[in-house]
């Protein structure tokens, strides 16, 4: 029997950080155990197992093989993963490196998002033998103590700061996703920390909670804005955060 492809074309919210190309979720569960984490109620798993352990996706090399011949070459970086951390600390990192040399064997590039605990060096090393491969890592909280409250078992922002500064160095593209914004405040800070290491930033909101309503988001748009435009960085809005620059541009 043919085995269900494992790449995909994301959608929705997803879709804008893989810029309309694929993506594959090479994991199944995720141990950072973000409080906010959506992932579970999207895929309809149960949320205490989905944190509990990582499991690599059914004949996982295999089935991305496939894929890959299948596709051939194309424009947009695959994306590792949305569903998943590739360098989670549960996560077999060796099958990760695996996957992203089938990738790039095919004569495809990668686009990885972490906020992962360890990312070796050997991964590093893999990833600037290309130079359309980029590297993005979550921000969230600029403080240790924020961020082992809502992200417990993911690495703390000085040590994703380390990671960051590290493929940069190395001559990879990096990126950022501030993503979601729950302290604006925070936000802002570890955006202003990691712009050296930064190539580009992709900000998006709290969604799926209540809370996200008391955030004033037009005055959080507009610091960010400013901010951008201060440190000189690339940076795009995703779609729910636009609504907002409208409204502060309005004000004017
Ligand atoms: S890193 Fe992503 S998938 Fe993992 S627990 Fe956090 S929000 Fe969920």
């Amino acid at each position: 029997m043919k085995e269900r492809s494992l790449i995909y074309h994301p959608s929705g919210r997803a879709g804008a950080y893989a810029n309309g190309g694929y993506a594959a979720n090479i994991f199944k569960g995720c141990t950072h155990g973000c409080k906010y984490c959506y992932v579970p109620a999207f895929c309809k798993v149960d949320r205490v197992a989905f944190h509990a352990s990582v499991t690599p996706a059914p004949n996982m090399l295999k089935r991305l093989e496939a894929d890959m011949k299948r596709i051939g070459v194309v424009d947009e970086p695959i994306f590792l993963c949305f569903t998943c951390d590739p360098f989670c600390a549960a996560a077999p990192t060796q099958l990760t490196l695996d996957a992203i040399k089938i990738i790039m064997a095919s004569g495809n590039s990668v686009n990885i998002l972490t906020k992962g605990w360890y990312v070796r060096q050997d991964a590093i090393d893999l990833l600037a033998e290309n130079p359309l491969n980029k590297f993005g890592v979550t921000l969230t909280f600029s403080t240790e103590a924020l961020s082992s409250q809502w992200e417990p078992k993911a690495a703390i922002p000085k040590n994703r700061l380390l990671i960051l500064r590290d493929a940069h160095h190395a001559g990879i593209s990096t990126w950022a996703s501030i993503e979601p914004v729950i302290i604006p405040e925070q936000s802002l800070a570890i955006m202003e920390e990691a712009s050296p290491y930064v190539d580009e930033f992709k900000i998006g909101k709290w969604n799926h909670d209540k809370r996200a309503n008391d955030i004033d988001w037009p005055k959080f748009v507009a610091d960010a804005i400013a901010l951008m435009e201060k440190l000189g960085k690339k940076y795009v809005l995703k779609g729910d955060l636009l609504k907002y620059k409208a409204v502060e541009a309005a004000k004017c």
